[in-house]
């Protein structure tokens, strides 16, 4: 069953081509990698599938949803609802505890209990081993310990997609094994799909497709 579909996507930042149209189709409960050089529009590419950004042209289709025709306000709860989105860097909120950061995406849609968040939150962070680190700011923990906080976040809403952009960049070659099969045991359980752009090797090998991208195109599109 088809999960995602993008359609000749196209993106330019000024009169920089970043984005040359772009096809791809994905699969429910696919780990798909893209991998290519820095500067190839992976990031923007992923950016767009994510509705963080608008293509110029171009249609994303997500669970069947032509996502950006859809209404500011409910293309916003599409994708707290459906998306989990690991930025390259990580975002976390400086303020906010990593559980307050985690909890986060609970809260935006409404109709929520408090207790089931937490719960989850507290859940997700012991499986990424910061059951020790949850009442500590952004400030007061590693780079690697910060990124998984913000895995836990991406995950929090249980979304039928985690686009995840080099989650894996700041992490030792111990943490980051841990990472690659954390997502594929979820995929596994939970039939939860993931894009993930990496740099690194071993996961492009273990996804079900490894991409490249290239200048602003899909060059090669199977193993
Ligand atoms: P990658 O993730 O593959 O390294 P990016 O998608 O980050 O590539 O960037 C592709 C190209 O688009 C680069 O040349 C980059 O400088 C440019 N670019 C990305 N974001 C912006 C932006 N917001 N404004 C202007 N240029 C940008
Ligand atoms: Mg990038």
């Amino acid at each position: 069953m088809e999960l995602l579909r993008a359609s000749g996507i196209r993106r330019t930042y000024g009169s920089l081509q970043v984005l040359k149209g772009i096809d791809l189709e994905v699969k429910k409960g696919e780990v798909v990698a893209i991998v290519g050089p820095s500067g190839a529009g992976k990031s923007t590419f992923l950016h767009i599938l994510g509705t963080l950004d608008r293509p110029e042209q171009g249609e994303v289709f997500i669970d069947g949803i032509n996502v950006f025709t859809q209404k500011d306000k409910d293309l916003a709860r599409f994708r707290n609802e459906k998306i989990g989105f690991i930025f390259q860097f990580h975002n976390l909120l400086a303020e906010f505890t990593a559980l307050e950061n985690v909890c986060m995406p609970g809260y935006i849609n409404g109709n929520v209990n408090e207790k089931d968040i937490q719960a989850r939150a507290k859940e997700l962070l012991e499986l990424l081993g910061l059951g020790g680190r949850m009442d500590h700011l952004p400030s007061e923990l590693s780079g690697g310990e910060q990124q998984r906080v913000a895995v836990a976040r991406a995950l929090l809403n249980k979304p039928a997609i985690v686009l995840a952009d080099e989650p894996s960049g700041n992490l030792d070659s111990h943490n980051a094994l841990d990472l690659h099969q954390l997502f594929f045991k979820l995929r596994d359980e939970t039939g939860q799909t993931f894009i993930i752009v990496t740099h690194n090797e071993e996961l492009a090998e273990m996804a079900d497709r490894r991409l490249v991208m290239q200048d602003g195109l899909m060059i090669q599109h199977s193993v």
